[in-house]
C-alpha cells in the first residue's frame, strides 16, 4: 500500500502543480437570438479580442442575409422588383445554394423562397397580423413561393450572381442563418489556432476537440416541456454539427390554435402535427440547420422515412398524449451519450 501510494504521489504532485483547466466564454445577442462561445484554449489577445472579432462576424453576416435589416444585401435584393442578375457575397452564395440543393433534396419542404407566406402569418419582419389570414392571401403569397423562380450563377470572372425568376420573389434564410453563422465562427477559431470549441447559435451548434476539463463536449436535447434541467438526450457530437429546429418555442396562440413559424409551402399554412423538433447531425452546421426545419416540415412519419431512406443522422421528439416520445435513426446510435 506504501508503495502504491508512492507511485501515485508524483501523479497526485503533478495535478496539483497544474494550472486549472483554462477556459474562455463569450455570450452575445445575434439573428434574434443569443450566441455562446466556449474555449477550453485561450484565445490570442484574450476574451476581449475573441468578442469582438466573433461580433464583427456576425455583423458582417447580418448585413449580407438578415431581413430585418432593411440595408442589408438580401433585404435589397428584395426590394429590386426586377429580373436582372444581382451580384452577391461568396459567402451568402454559398447560403443559397445549400438551400436550393437542400430544397431540391427535399422536393421543396425546406424552400427559401417561403418568405412571403412566412410574413403573412407574422413571423417575418412584418407585423404580425390581427387575423389569420384569408385563403386569397394565402393563395396570392403561394404563387410567389417556388425554388424554381431563383437562380443563382457566376459571370464570366466568377462573381456570384442572384436573379429572380419573377420580380416579386421575396426571398428569406433566416432558417440557414445560425448554422452559417456557427460554421464562420468555427473557420475564425480554427484559423486563430483554436481546436478545442463549442459554439452556439439558439439551434446551431459547432464543437471541435474537448471541454476544459479534457471531457468530450455533450450538447443536451432540451425536453419541449421547458422544466428546468429536463432533456430529450444527451449528444457527444465528435466534432460534427448539431442542429435543433423546434416548433414549441416560436409560436402563437388564437383562438384556440397554435401557429408556429414553420410553414409548409405547399398547403402554406404553419405546419400542424406532432412532431415539435427535429435534430440534425451533419459534417456542417450550414447543412444541418437546412434538413432539420425540411424534417420538421414533414412530420414525424415522413420525416422518419426520409432520415431512414437517406441515412440522415436525425432525432425527432413527437407530442404523445401523455407527453413527449422520441424516435431517432441508427445513424444517430454513435452520438448519443450513454
Ligand atoms: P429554423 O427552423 O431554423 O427556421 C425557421 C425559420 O425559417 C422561420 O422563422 C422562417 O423564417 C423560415 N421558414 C419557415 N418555414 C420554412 C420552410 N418551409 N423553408 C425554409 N424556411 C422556412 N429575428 C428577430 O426577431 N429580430 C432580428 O433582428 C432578427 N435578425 C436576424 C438576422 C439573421 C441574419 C437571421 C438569419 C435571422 C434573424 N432573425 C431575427 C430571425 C430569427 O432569429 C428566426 O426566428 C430564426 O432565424 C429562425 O431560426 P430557428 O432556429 O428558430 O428556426
Amino acid at each position: 500500500m506504501f508503495r502504491s501510494l508512492l507511485l501515485l504521489l508524483p501523479l497526485i504532485l503533478l495535478q496539483a502543480c497544474q494550472p486549472k483547466p483554462e477556459m474562455t466564454r463569450i455570450e452575445g445577442r445575434t439573428m434574434g437570438t443569443f450566441y455562446a462561445v466556449t474555449l477550453a484554449d485561450p484565445f490570442p489577445g484574450g476574451e476581449r479580442a475573441l468578442q469582438s472579432r466573433v461580433d464583427a462576424l456576425l455583423l458582417e453576416i447580418n448585413r449580407e442575409i438578415s431581413t430585418y435589416d432593411p440595408d442589408s444585401v438580401i433585404s435589397r435584393f428584395n426590394r429590386a422588383q426586377d429580373t436582372r442578375p444581382h451580384p452577391i457575397p461568396e459567402r451568402m452564395a454559398k447560403i443559397v445554394a445549400q438551400g436550393i440543393e437542400a430544397g431540391e433534396r427535399t422536393r421543396g419542404q425546406l424552400d427559401v423562397t417561403v418568405g412571403p407566406l412566412v410574413n403573412l402569418w407574422g413571423f417575418g419582419p412584418d407585423k404580425r397580423p390581427n387575423k389569420t389570414p384569408d385563403q386569397q392571401a394565402i393563395a396570392a403569397a403561394r404563387e410567389r413561393v417556388g425554388i424554381d423562380k431563383l437562380e443563382l450563377s457566376r459571370g464570366s470572372d466568377g462573381q456570384p450572381l442572384l436573379a429572380k425568376r419573377r420580380p416579386d420573389l421575396y426571398l428569406d434564410l433566416s432558417t440557414l442563418g445560425e448554422g452559417a453563422g456557427s460554421d464562420a465562427i468555427a473557420t475564425l477559431l480554427e484559423q486563430a489556432g483554436v481546436h478545442n470549441y463549442l459554439i452556439e447559435i439558439a439551434g446551431a451548434v459547432r464543437s471541435q476537440g474537448h471541454n476544459p476539463k479534457g471531457k468530450p463536449w455533450r450538447v443536451a436535447i432540451v425536453d419541449p416541456s421547458d422544466q428546468p434541467g429536463a432533456f430529450q438526450a444527451v449528444v457527444t457530437p465528435k466534432g460534427m454539427a448539431v442542429s435543433t429546429a423546434g416548433s414549441y418555442r416560436n409560436y402563437y396562440e388564437r383562438d384556440g390554435v397554435r401557429y408556429s413559424h414553420i410553414i409548409d409551402p405547399v398547403t402554406g399554412h404553419p405546419i400542424s402535427h406532432k412532431l415539435v423538433s427535429a435534430t440534425v447531425i451533419l459534417p456542417s452546421a450550414l447543412e444541418a440547420d437546412a434538413y432539420d426545419t425540411a424534417l420538421m416540415v414533414m412530420g414525424p412519419e415522413k420525416a422518419m422515412a426520409y432520415a431512414r431512406d437517406h441515412r440522415l443522422a436525425a432525432f425527432l421528439v413527437i407530442k404523445t398524449p401523455q407527453g413527449f416520445a422520441s424516435r431517432h435513426t441508427p445513424e444517430f446510435d454513435p452520438y448519443l451519450a450513454k
